[in-house]
């Protein structure tokens, strides 16, 4: 009988997305989501068969025969193969580019190959081989080689070669080829540790989470405080989605987290663990994910594009620090990884699980009573550390006063004692800056405020060009004022300070303790995190400085004292979200200290110590903050309320970007009208993108923000079919919800 499918060529561009059918020459065998070389006009392409059907509208004439195929196994599940379709239609991308998701890069024109190891053994009988010695006392190196093969094989790059190809011509020996994978570091370690008894707490959580893994799934939002054992939670679920033969997926916000999860996993389900992430080499890579795909590891752990991991039967799909805006792809196609991962668990029937000390506020808003069962998480709480141990002590030291008294460096008393005296109790410290929203605004040392806009209530952005400031929203712009709007100082400046310029006031404070750094500079060698990491948690150094990267997740337990520099950095960023960011931030730094016997202290530096983002981060009261900042959202609209997405045209003539991004929003807005959608539009207009120039492209905007029961995926269509009739000297990429605003 005469087979036809239906294949998606590995072309990433609008005009072939879509799929194209081959028949399948007698004989070949081929199966759903197998990967084939095809005819595509004058060229050869690969492809991936997406459909297999038995009959064909087609003339015969008309349809090409699959040249080959180019891997003799499915390289997308099926399961996979409906999450691409999937993708396809929630995010609008190229079919293509979501299953591209699926596989390592390198699979893709098998630019990657197993690798081999060549093994020797004997060939013929024990009688045979030693009446060869026999008969030739002379060599020598031949006997060496025989020997070590009477003792079983040998890997032949131990022995000479000479000599095995002499012996392998005889036929006295045979040497084969047997793959070797590729083990990312993380794996090599050979640590086990056995189960801790779990508190109360994590006890009823894992009781309930394994009776909807019975059920057939459900989803969970984790909260859990700082050190509180969620992470024991994960591993004991995991181990009985195990025993029921299936599956389960890890996924934690970046690669600096994954070696510590990596290792605890690791030390309790052994080989069955497997990671991917981007800090794997090509072959790693392509090893582990083949070690996954054919069943010999079931847990797969890594950052948001573990997400697609090829497994089969999920049990269980955990997101750790869920509030993390990592989860969200910034490159094409843009998709959120905690949908993507619902998408999965549902479709497998297996529970997923949100966790973090700090939830997104629209996920702790799905777990608050009132939501529709569809959009509803069920609320898991472990509102105490483990052993009873205490969440730290937070000081909030005002800098305004320290600028008064006459103190202009970067660190307070207060903070600078601390540091000495941990030093000199040999315990470890962490300070913590934040690199987000440095340098980018103006603000007053002697008030504490920031240049804000009148229109806007938001902080304005210093642009070099010109030495203006400019609001990210509205467009407005004025000149960097020489004295404070608010209070009329004259000590109004940039702000924030850079790990380098910390690291010398730790030296000049501390000069024979040990320091490691660590930020985008010192991490960018392959495993360049872990090791540090590494360093600082086997005591080789007595103090960490650094960035993001050491704010969440990581377990250190012998830091007493946790430093945040300056709270307030990404206060003033232009963006909604700035309060909750701070919020978020400052918990998860705070949460690293103490975490062992000895109690932890935390000094938090602001500038504007009443915000109450700082406030209630000192206070790790997450319910409190919540209340408030949800009722910000919901009185000035803006999301979880609401959507918001845009268009960003860029290009080198301002002239045609500016031109296309207001015609564009015109016709949007004449289409908005006539399809019954401006009711649920709050705003909408062209405007320069907040960073106007980017590489010497002109960057303009057209930003909307609308109710969100509006119609998101019709109003996403309709801006892509604006963005793709875009002139072709102008870039327009579309985005809902952009992570950041630039
Ligand atoms: P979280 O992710 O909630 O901040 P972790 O999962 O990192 O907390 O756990 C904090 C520490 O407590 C870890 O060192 C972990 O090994 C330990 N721990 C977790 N559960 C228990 C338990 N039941 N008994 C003893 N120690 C535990
Ligand atoms: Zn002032
Ligand atoms: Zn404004």
């Amino acid at each position: 009988m005469m087979r036809f499918c239906d294949v998606v060529v590995d072309l990433s561009a609008e005009a072939v997305d879509r799929t194209y059918t081959y028949a399948v020459p007698e004989g070949m065998e081929l199966e759903l989501g197998w990967q084939v070389e095809i005819p595509f006009g004058p060229r050869k392409l690969e492809g991936f068969v997406v459909d297999i059907r038995e009959s064909c509208d087609l003339p015969p004439e008309k349809v090409k025969n699959v040249l080959r195929t180019v891997r003799d196994s499915a390289v997308i599940l099926p399961d996979q193969l409906s999450l691409a379709r999937w993708m396809h239609e929630r995010y609008l991308c190229n079919f293509v580019d979501a299953l591209r998701l699926m596989i390592p890069a390198q699979m893709r024109g098998e630019r990657v190959r197993p690798r081999y190891r060549r093994y020797a053994s004997l060939a013929a009988a024990r009688d045979e081989v030693l009446s060869y010695i026999e008969k030739n006392p002379r060599a020598v190196q031949q006997h060496f080689v025989l020997k070590r093969l009477m003792e079983g094989d040998q890997d032949t790059a131990s022995l000479p070669s000479g000599p095995l190809k002499a012996l392998e011509k005889r036929g006295l020996i045979r040497i084969h080829a047997e793959e070797e994978m590729r083990k990312p570091a993380d794996l090599r370690l050979d640590e086990r540790s056995e189960d801790p008894v779990l508190t109360p707490a994590q006890a009823a959580a894992v009781s309930e989470l394994t009776e909807a893994l019975e059920r057939g799934g459900d989803r969970y939002l984790l909260k859990g405080v700082t050190g509180s054992g969620k992470t024991e939670v994960y591993i004991r679920l995991i181990r009985s989605v195990l025993s029921k033969g299936r599956s389960a997926i890890v996924l934690v916000p970046e690669i600096a987290l994954t070696p510590q999860m990596v290792r605890w996993l690791h030390a309790r389900f052994g080989a069955d663990a497997a990671v991917l992430h981007s800090g794997l080499s090509a072959g790693e890579r392509f090893d582990e994910w083949r070690r996954i795909r054919f069943g010999d590891a079931r847990v797969v752990i890594g950052a948001r594009s573990a997400v697609f991991a090829p497994l089969e039967n999920i049990g269980a799909i955990v997101v750790d620090e869920e509030h993390e805006a990592s989860y969200i792809s910034d490159q094409r196609p843009r998709y959120d990884t905690r949908e993507v991962a619902l998408y999965r668990a549902e479709q497998s029937g297996a529970v997923l699980l949100l966790g973090s000390a700090t939830p997104s506020l629209s996920s702790f808003m799905r777990a608050m009573p009132g939501v529709r069962p569809e959009n509803r998480l069920k609320l898991i709480e472990l509102n105490e550390r483990v052993l009873g141990r205490k969440l730290p002590d937070v000081d909030l030291v005002d800098m305004r006063g320290e600028f008064e008294k006459g103190n202009h460096g970067i660190f307070s008393a207060k903070l600078a004692r601390a540091l000495k005296q941990c030093y000199a109790d040999k315990r470890q410290s962490i300070l913590f800056i934040n690199r987000r929203g440095y340098s980018t605004f103006v603000s007053c040392r002697s008030c504490g405020k920031a240049v804000k806009c009148d229109e806007c209530d938001v902080t304005m952005t210093y642009h070099q060009v010109g030495e203006r400031l400019r609001c990210h929203y509205c467009g407005r712009e004025r000149p960097v004022p020489r004295v404070c709007p608010a209070c009329g100082s004259r000590y109004i400046r940039f702000f924030g300070a850079g790990t380098q310029k910390v690291e010398e006031a730790v030296r000049a404070l501390l000069p024979e303790a040990r320091l490691i750094r660590m930020d985008m500079d010192t991490t960018q060698g392959k495993d360049a995190h872990g090791r540090l990491l590494e360093e600082f948690r086997s005591g080789r150094a007595d103090i960490m400085i650094g960035t993001q990267m050491i704010a969440k997740g990581l377990d250190f337990p012998e830091v007493t004292l946790v430093g945040v520099v300056a709270a307030d950095t990404m206060l003033n960023l232009p963006d909604y979200r700035s309060a909750e960011r701070t919020f978020q931030l400052i918990t998860q730094v705070a949460g690293r200290a103490g975490r062992a016997e000895h109690p932890g202290r935390v000094i938090v530096q602001s500038y504007e110590p009443e915000h109450y983002a700082i406030q209630l981060a000192a206070k790790q009261d997450y319910r409190a903050f919540y209340t408030r900042e949800i009722a910000v959202r919901k009185s000035s609209l803006y999301p979880p309320y609401t959507v918001i997405m845009r268009t960003v045209y860029s290009g080198s003539s301002a002239e045609t970007v500016r031109e296309t991004a207001e015609k564009d929003a015109e016709s949007l807005r004449i289409w908005l009208e006539e399809n019954g959608h401006w009711k649920n539009i709050v705003q909408m207009r062209a405007l320069a993108a907040p960073i106007g120039l980017l590489r010497g492209k002109t960057r303009w905007q057209i930003f909307l923000k609308m109710y969100f029961k509006g119609d998101r995926e019709g109003i996403l269509k309709q801006m892509l079919r604006l963005a793709d009739g875009a002139p072709v000297q102008v870039r327009a990429e579309v985005e809902v919800n952009p992570v950041n605003m630039v």
